[in-house]
């Protein structure tokens, strides 16, 4: 019989049961959120210091140039005092001999101490960087070292090897956890009496299928062996086995997404032939692009099936997205449904409002706005209309997710400009409705590895092609100095009749500061440069409707050139605009650039993307030949530059980025973007994450709700590793 009461109570065991952990160590624990001895022994070393190279005293002399550590076995002969030239403080002095020489070691600190330390004859293992003394003897300095044998005995206890003559584990610790002097040593002591005494309570997670098909090696030597590597071979081992695991997990949970996605029904079947989109494609001014109409026919298949839609609509920047989603509401409404269109800003939802209203105008479709900040009255009367029904489609920020927000009958939910969103927010507004369709957005393209780590319960689309009458924004790089021959470009434009942004960085210490010197820069570009034109200025702080009004006058065409910060980063349409000018460019992201000069080149007119940064720093020749290369010159800022300049291709600038950055920092916080991953990274570990999916999607498959004897610990782990987000991967 198996259940759950076989499993080993491992991981109720209270750390306190450690030796070397009490009370005060067990709390400053817990901030850590390690409250069992299991959490502790999944407290993952953040680095190693190889000090397993042992060799002969005689052989020391070799070691002095490479810098490495080297470890002695060797027994103590004479101890000594000296006195430092100036001043009175002593110096110690251990000599130390193996059948092959004479070894000196030195003390500065801690004389009173390690004069009682040692004895004659006791058999100790020593490491240190040998350095020469002014004989040009090798000698350690401040050795680490273990009292492997005293004087009396006749073995070595090879077991007290803790601080040398291995490959030693760093912890990363804290000013707090210093306090209780649990520094990476202490972290090692205690880790090393956990690995001691309790490595045997841990279970095995996975089958012994997977873990043969995968050739794996089994979760406790793994466990023992990312904290006290025998060597770098075994060490490897280890790491691959913890980094599938957590792999594993995630991907379960994702299978376990797709599984009950697919598993409710819809509830009612859409009636696809929509008389409301056809009109409102009828309408436009432009034909819909080939991978617009590939999308659209994507979607309405989903919509056809008896399972609720969830699929992911990628696209770069200008690609026609908001079209694309909008002709799906359409259909949702025409068939009863409410739809809720999520982005991530106001002033995007603000626009996305703005536009549909446009677009809908002559039909027969109720749309509101619902954003943070309005006032109560108006609120009011939007919720009202949400929860009657009558609000047909609702655009807005995250404030549809809040509680107050009820759907009367939610059945669409679209989110735009996805990567802005954690995982989280996504079923937020899913819950809202009884399995509703997902549409989600984004601009940024995903390599495919990680696409499959966030996005792996997906279905994905792509539009792959641009509107027709578009040309590339041309994108150029100055310094300051040459300003007034931008500004004087700028001129020539705006008397032709196109509209310009200026953006300003924002760094978030100093949002006041920041947001004082857009002001200042506002009225001296106003007053100085440019008093024949109109400017305005839009920045996160001002009042909802004062951001409106302004964005209004831009897009009408009643303002020729916006200042702004970073708020119009995403999403922002305003077609006759062709010139994007970025200040202090070296400040922003890869991604962040892109999305900025997103902003133009949306209609036929040339556009162009001037960024401005003081690069005398950078070597401009031009080193030719793929960016890629010039990465690992660590020069961040430049290489962002250059790539924007050398390439408009969204899917090579989120590569270059995410190799920049990592994924962590790519996608937001950890915890938004990526659940569960310690070590493992999806980037670097591509090919075992492949492999983790299959097993993990077979497993669903073949055992839908986890209930044979061999997953029963699979089962077991996952139900805990994602108790708190579990309703995105029910068991069921
Ligand atoms: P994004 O994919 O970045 O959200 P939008 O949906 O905002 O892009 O579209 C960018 C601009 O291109 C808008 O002004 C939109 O009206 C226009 N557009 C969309 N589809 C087409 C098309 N097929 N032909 C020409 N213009 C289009
Ligand atoms: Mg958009």
């Amino acid at each position: 019989m198996t259940n759950r009461d076989n499993i080993k109570l491992d991981s109720q065991t209270p750390l306190q049961y450690i030796k070397g952990v009490g009370p005060k160590r067990a709390e400053a624990l817990s901030d850590l959120g390690i409250t069992s001895i299991k959490d502790l022994l999944y407290y993952f070393p953040r680095g190693y210091l190889d000090r397993s190279q042992v060799v002969r005293i005689a052989d020391l002399r070799k070691h002095v140039e490479n810098g490495r550590p080297v470890t002695v076995f060797a027994e103590v002969f004479r101890q000594e005092a000296r006195r430092t030239k100036r001043g009175n403080k002593l110096i110690f002095l251990l000599t130390v001999k193996d059948e092959s020489g004479f070894l000196t070691c030195v003390w500065f600190e801690g004389f009173q101490w390690l004069k009682n330390t040692f004895e004659n004859g006791e058999f100790l293992a020593l490491s240190a960087v040998p350095a020469l003394d002014k004989l040009k003897r090798p000698q350690f300095i401040h050795p680490q070292y273990d009292r492997l044998k005293s004087a009396e005995e006749d073995e070595p206890d090879w077991g007290k090897l803790f601080n040398t003559g291995s490959i030693i584990p760093k912890y990363s610790s804290s000013a707090e956890l210093e306090r209780v002097g649990l520094d990476s040593r202490g972290f090692r002591r205690i880790i090393r009496n956990a690995v001691d005494r309790h490595i045997s309570s841990i279970d095995e997670i996975l089958s012994s299928d997977i873990i043969q098909r995968q050739d794996l090696c089994d979760e406790k030597s793994a466990l023992k062996s990312i904290h006290f590597p025998p060597d770098f071979n075994e060490l490897e081992n280890a790491r691959r086995r913890l980094k599938f695991d957590e792999l594993f997990f995630l991907q379960l949970m994702l299978a376990l997404r797709k599984r009950n996605a697919q598993q409710q029904l819809r509830g009612m079947t859409y009636d696809v032939e929509s008389k409301l989109a056809h009109q409102l494609v009828n309408a436009l001014n432009f034909e819909l692009t080939k991978a617009q109409r590939k999308v659209l026919r994507e979607i309405i298949d989903d919509l056809k099936s008896p399972y609720p839609m969830n699929r992911l609509l990628q696209g770069d920047v200008g690609s026609g997205k908001t079209i694309v989603a909008l002709c799906t509401a359409l259909l949702a409404v025409e068939n009863g449904f409410q739809t809720a269109f999520m982005a991530p800003t106001e002033i995007l939802a603000e626009q996305h409002y703005q536009t549909i209203t446009e677009l809908l105008k002559s039909l027969p479709v109720n749309v509101r706005l619902l954003v943070g900040g309005q006032r109560k009255k108006l609120r009011d009367d939007i919720l009202e209309d949400i929860r009657r029904g009558s609000a047909q489609i609702v655009v807005g920020t995250h404030a549809l997710v809040e509680e107050k927000v009820d759907f009367l009958n939610l059945g669409l939910v679209i989110v735009d400009e996805q990567h802005r969103f954690g995982v989280m927010q996504r079923a937020g507004l899913r819950s809202k409705g009884t399995n509703p369709d997902t549409l989600i957005m984004t601009a940024t393209p995903i390599p495919r590895t990680l696409a499959m780590t966030l996005y792996g319960d997906l279905e994905v689309s792509v539009i792959d092609e641009m509107p027709a009458n578009r040309k590339p924004v041309r994108t150029a790089l100055r310094t300051e100095k040459e300003k007034a021959r931008v500004y004087q470009f700028v001129k020539e434009e705006i008397s032709r009749g196109r509209q310009a942004y200026i953006v300003f960085p924002l760094i978030e210490e100093s949002e006041k500061i920041d947001l004082k010197a857009a002001a200042r820069e506002y009225e001296h570009l106003q007053k100085n440069i440019f008093p024949e034109f109109k400017l305005g200025l839009l920045h996160g702080r001002m009042k909802s409707e004062m951001k409106e009004a302004v964005m209004h006058e831009f897009k009408k065409g009643e303002m020729n050139i916006l200042i702004s910060t970073t708020v119009i980063e995403v999403g922002v349409d305003v077609p006759n605009a062709s010139i994007m000018i970025i200040e202090n460019a070296e400040r922003f992201g890869l991604a962040q650039l892109h999305q900025l000069r997103g902003r133009v080149g949306r209609g036929p007119d040339q556009s162009y993307c001037i960024l401005i940064a003081d690069y005398g720093w950078f070597d401009m020749q031009k080193k030719g030949g793929d960016i890629l290369e010039i990465l690992g010159e660590k020069e961040n800022a430049r290489v962002r530059l250059e790539t924007m300049v050398q390439t408009t291709d969204g899917f090579k600038i989120s590569e270059i980025d995410l190799k920049l950055r990592g994924p962590g920092e790519f996608f937001g916080t950890r915890q938004s973007g990526l659940p569960g991953l310690r070590i493992a990274n999806p980037v670097d570990d591509a090919e075992l994450l492949t492999k983790a999916r299959k097993e993990a999607f077979d497993l669903v498959k073949n055992d839908p709700h986890i209930r044979r004897e061999e997953n029963i610990y699979i089962k077991y782990f996952f139900e805990k590793k994602f108790r708190n987000i579990l309703e995105l991967g029910k068991i069921g």
